[in-house]
């Protein structure tokens, strides 16, 4: 089995390590409902809509409600 001749360097072994930390790149896409940028598959963090349909409760208007109380 050929091996390598000579360890790696510190220097060497960070640099191979510090390539991977900008890699992942979410995809992102909008939101049938109000336009806005969402993970694919998820409900809308902005309108709680999937797929057309109102599938979880605002959360925006939850918090608009809350700054109002305020
Ligand atoms: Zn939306």
């Amino acid at each position: 089995m050929p091996n390598p001749k000579r360890k790696h360097t510190p220097m060497r072994r960070d640099k191979r390590r510090s390539q991977n930390w900008k890699l992942e790149v979410k995809s992102l896409s909008a939101c049938g409902q109000c336009g806005a940028l969402r993970l694919p598959h998820r409900v809308c963090p902005s309108c709680g809509f999937y797929n057309g349909k109102l599938e979880v409760a605002r959360k925006a208007a939850k918090t608009e409600e809350g700054k109002d109380q305020k």
